[in-house]
C-alpha cells in the first residue's frame, strides 16, 4: 500500500484535477482528499474518517454507495463482454434492455434513447440533433439555442456556452454565438422585491419574448432548461413558470430540451422532472441517476416528433454522422439496468420524495429564523440554504467573504457532513442519496445549524 506522503506527491505532480484551483493545489495549499470506500450515505477517506455525503458525490449516487447488486452486474458484464460498439445496429442485451427500461419510465411522447457517457456529451448530442432536425426540415437558419443564466448543462464548448455561469465562460472565449441566455426563474433573487411570484413569471416571459423578438424566431431552434435549476443554486421554479414558458416556445415553434441530468430517475420524488412540472419535452437529457454513477453513462431521449424527422435524415451516404466509441458501453448499460431495478425494488423514489420533504421542512424549522438565512428551499431530495447579509433589504454578502464555502468547510470540520457550496452566490446545497433516513436527515440539519452558527453567529 502506498504511503500517504507518496500519494500526495504523485497527486500534485501528475493529476490535473477538474474544477480545482490549479496553482494552489500544485503548491500544496489545498488538501489532497483520497476517498477509499463508501456505504449507504457515508464515504470514508484514507485515514478512516467517515463522512456523511449529503451531496451524493455530485448529486449522482442516487441509490447510495456500496450497492453490491450493481457491482455484481458490472463484474458479470465485464467478464462476459466488456465491450462491443453499438454502431450499425450492434447492441448488447444490457444496452437494449436498458433502452426499453428507460422508455418504459419516460413520458409517453418519448421514442428513442441515444447513449453517451456524461451529461456534457449528451447535451452536445442534443444540439447536434437539433441542428440536424432543422436542416432536414429545410430551416438552416433556425439554429440558436436559448438557455437560462445560472443554468448548468456541461462544460464542453457548446455545453459550456449553454451553462449560464460566468466561471464557465471567462477565459474560455465562451459563450459561442449560437447560444443566447435569458432570465433564470430565481424568484428569491428578483430585481424588483415588490414583485409577486406571478408578476415575476410574467417578467420572465416578457424577457423571453423580447429575446426571441430581438434574435428572430426563425433563428431560434430550442430552449434548454433544468426542471429545477441545479448547480446555479438549487432553485425550484415558481408555480406556473413552465406552463408560461412552454406557451411561448410553442408559439414560435421552438423545441424544449429538459436537461434532467440531475432530476431524471427520481430526484424530485417523481420519475422525471418533466412529469413533475407538466413539461412536454421534445428531448430529455439523462445521466447521473441513470447508473447512480456506478459507471459513466448518459442519454438523449428523443420524442416521437423529433425522431420522425431524424429518420428522414438518412441520405445517400447512409448512416447519421454522429457516434461515440463508447455509446451504450455494455458496462454502463449493465450498471443502468441494475440501478433502475434497485430503485424500483427499494421504492427509492418514494423515499426521496418523503424524506426530501422532511429534510426541507426540518431545515426551514431550524434555520429560517437566523438573521443571515434569506431562503430555505427545495424539491424532492434537493434542498438549499441561501445566506444574506441583511434579510429586510435582501442584501447579499460580498463574494470575497466566501460565506457559503466557509459554512460548508465548518460543516465538514465540525460534524463530517458534506454539503456543497454552490459556485455562484452564498448557497449551501444538499442532494443526498435517495436512501437517506429521517435520522440521517436530522443529523444533517443539526450539523448545518451548528456550522451556520459557527460562521455567522
Ligand atoms: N446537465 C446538468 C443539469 C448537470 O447538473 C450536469 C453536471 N452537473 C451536466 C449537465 C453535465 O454533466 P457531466 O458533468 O456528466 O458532463
Amino acid at each position: 500500500m502506498l504511503k500517504n506522503d507518496q500519494l500526495d506527491q504523485w497527486d500534485r505532480e501528475n493529476f490535473f484535477h477538474p474544477s480545482t484551483h490549479l496553482a494552489q493545489h500544485a503548491r500544496g495549499e489545498t488538501a489532497t482528499r483520497v476517498i477509499k470506500t463508501a456505504s449507504g450515505v457515508h464515504i470514508e477517506d484514507r485515514d478512516g474518517t467517515k463522512l456523511l455525503d449529503a451531496f451524493a458525490g455530485l448529486y449522482c449516487v442516487n441509490v447510495g454507495y456500496g450497492r453490491q447488486e450493481i457491482a455484481e452486474a458490472i463484474a458479470d458484464q465485464a467478464r462476459e463482454l466488456a465491450y462491443y460498439h453499438s454502431y450499425v445496429g450492434h447492441g448488447t442485451e444490457a444496452s437494449i434492455t436498458l433502452s426499453k427500461m428507460i422508455l418504459d419510465r419516460a413520458p409517453s411522447n418519448m421514442s428513442k434513447v441515444y447513449f453517451g457517457l456524461g451529461g456534457s456529451d449528451a447535451n452536445e448530442t442534443n444540439v447536434k440533433l437539433i441542428w440536424y432536425y432543422n436542416n432536414i426540415l429545410g430551416r438552416p437558419e433556425k439554429k440558436k439555442i436559448i438557455s437560462r443564466w445560472r443554468g448548468y448543462h456541461g462544460s464542453g464548448l457548446v455545453t459550456g456556452s449553454l451553462t449560464g455561469l460566468e466561471l464557465f465562460h471567462k477565459k474560455f472565449d465562451l459563450p459561442l454565438t449560437q447560444v443566447v441566455h435569458t432570465e433564470a426563474p430565481y424568484y428569491f433573487r428578483r430585481d424588483n422585491l415588490d414583485q409577486s411570484e406571478a408578476e415575476f413569471v410574467a417578467h420572465c416571459v416578457t424577457e423571453l419574448e423580447a429575446l426571441i423578438e430581438r434574435e428572430g424566431a426563425d433563428t431560434i431552434a430550442a430552449f434548454i432548461g433544468e426542471p429545477v435549476l441545479g448547480t446555479g443554486g438549487i432553485v425550484p421554479p415558481p408555480e406556473c413558470y413552465w406552463a408560461a414558458i412552454q406557451g411561448v416556445l410553442r408559439k414560435h415553434d421552438i423545441l424544449l430540451v429538459a436537461d434532467e441530468v440531475v432530476t431524471g430517475f427520481g430526484r424530485l420524488g417523481s420519475m422525471f422532472g418533466s412529469e413533475h412540472y407538466g413539461l412536454e419535452s421534445d428531448i430529455i437529457t439523462i445521466a447521473k441517476g441513470l447508473t447512480s454513477a456506478y459507471a459513466p453513462l448518459s442519454g438523449s431521449i428523443v420524442s416521437e416528433k423529433v425522431w420522425k424527422v431524424l429518420e428522414q435524415g438518412t441520405d445517400e451516404n447512409g448512416a447519421i454522422g454522429h457516434g461515440w466509441t463508447y455509446s451504450a458501453h455494455p458496462i454502463g448499460a449493465a450498471a443502468g439496468v441494475a440501478n433502475l431495478k434497485l430503485i424500483d425494488d427499494l421504492n427509492l423514489i418514494e423515499n426521496a420524495g418523503k424524506v426530501g420533504a422532511y429534510l426541507k421542512q426540518s431545515m426551514k424549522d431550524a434555520l429560517s429564523a437566523h438573521a443571515n438565512v434569506g431562503d430555505v428551499r427545495g424539491e424532492g431530495m434537493l434542498c438549499a440554504v441561501e445566506f444574506v447579509k441583511d434579510k429586510d433589504s435582501r442584501t447579499f454578502f460580498d463574494s470575497a467573504d466566501k460565506i457559503g464555502p466557509q459554512v460548508s468547510a465548518a460543516l465538514l470540520a465540525q460534524d463530517k457532513v458534506i454539503a456543497r457550496a454552490m459556485p455562484q452566490g452564498d448557497i449551501l446545497g444538499f442532494a443526498p442519496p435517495f436512501c437517506l433516513s429521517r435520522e440521517e436527515a436530522d443529523t444533517v440539519v443539526a450539523a448545518t445549524l451548528r456550522a451556520v452558527t459557527a460562521v455567522l453567529g
